[in-house]
């Protein structure tokens, strides 16, 4: 069996055809499997939907219980047949629940990896390394001036600012599900214990993410809370509040972002972001090209992002590579705004 009669690119996103089901579909399906929670991955309206149990009650919260006509939750490392197609589940590193999909036929194994990374994240399970012959990636940061460093550092530069300027509010842009609640666990690894405050469209999920047991201190609303006690403050907020009339909350807002786009210092003056933090929830791409390597797949199939980039490193290291070409696809920080090849030269000057 070829791994194209097993996987094939459709216009409603990956399809199976033996197994009967498609990987994150963009449209609405018989039978889907889903890598994670994400809007452009998760889309309700499908028949049937296998995924982990995080990722099943995430999209409950997002979209409702009925969500789908059926749902089948499978924990990291179990076996499901579709089919006669064996599918197992295996931890990404991007958020709270988020799988890689190995799909295994005919003796040929196939892992479609969702969005990942490959770095530490106290929120979510780390990323495993699973064996297989075609390894499916993502590209949001695939080109080489995209190199994320170390998270805490950027932490530590919140914090300077906050100590710096006792007399402002610090408002963090973090996408909902995942990004935030990572951004509060690492504000909390390195010591701030003061109360955190969240933007309301943040509430059900963080608090989600404390039911599953995670440690998040003391959050508080930004609702009903007195506006000079927001001096000195830390709040988070969904990326498009920063410049609406939410910051009107606080006093002498000081806008950072959390995202790995802050390495691209024109896209910051452009958001009018004055404390960029460059902390994403995908692999850049040292770990693009790590991780590629360590399956040691011989095929790799490139999806969302920078594709070109990484197909071409792919084909010098002697593997098989080719541009996916799936579209629907977004980013989780910049919606469908990712006009990413007109700004990689500005990555670079700065990088
Ligand atoms: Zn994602
Ligand atoms: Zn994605």
């Amino acid at each position: 069996m070829r791994a194209e009669d097993i996987l094939s690119p459709t216009p409603c996103g990956i399809f199976c055809k033996p197994g009967g089901f498609h990987i994150d579909p963009v449209r609405p399906v018989a039978r889907a499997v889903i890598t994670h929670a994400h809007a452009d991955h998760a889309r309700a309206g499908h028949g049937a939907v296998l995924a982990t149990p995080q990722t099943l009650d995430l999209m409950a919260l997002r979209y409702g219980e009925n969500f789908a006509g059926t749902t089948q939750a499978a924990g990291y490392g179990e076996t499901v047949d579709l089919g006669g197609v064996r599918i197992s589940l295996h931890p990404a590193g991007h958020v709270l629940g988020s799988a890689q999909i190995l799909v295994e036929a005919g003796g040929v194994r196939i892992v479609a990896s969702g969005d990942y990374k490959d770095v530490s994240d106290p929120t979510c399970a780390p990323f495993e390394t699973v064996p297989c012959d075609v390894f499916i990636t993502e590209a949001t940061f695939g080109l080489p001036v995209f190199r994320h460093g170390n998270p805490q550092d950027e932490i530590v530069r919140l914090l300077h600012s906050v100590a710096l300027f006792p007399e402002r509010a610090h408002l963090v842009g973090a996408y909902a599900l995942g990004k935030a609640q990572r951004v509060i666990a690492l504000i909390r690894q390195a010591g701030y214990d003061r109360p955190i405050y969240l933007h309301g469209a943040m509430e059900k999920l963080t608090r989600y993410y404390e039911q599953q047991g995670q440690d998040l201190g003391e959050l508080r609303l930004v609702r009903g809370t007195k506006k000079a006690e927001m001096a000195g403050a830390i709040a988070l907020c969904p990326p498009s509040s920063l410049k609406d009339t939410w910051t009107r909350n606080f006093p002498d807002p000081l806008a950072a972002f959390a995202s790995g786009w802050m390495r691209v210092r024109a896209r910051a003056r452009q958001k009018g972001v004055e404390l960029p933090l460059v902390i994403s929830d995908h692999a850049d791409w040292d770990g693009l090209t790590a991780t590629i390597a360590a399956t040691g797949a011989s095929d790799i199939w490139v999806t969302h992002g920078a594709e070109e980039a990484l197909v071409h490193w792919c084909r010098l290291q002697g593997l098989n590579a080719r541009p996916l070409g799936v579209v629907g696809y977004g980013d989780e920080d910049e919606g469908d705004d990712a006009p990413i090849a007109a700004e990689a030269g500005s990555a670079g000057t700065t990088a």
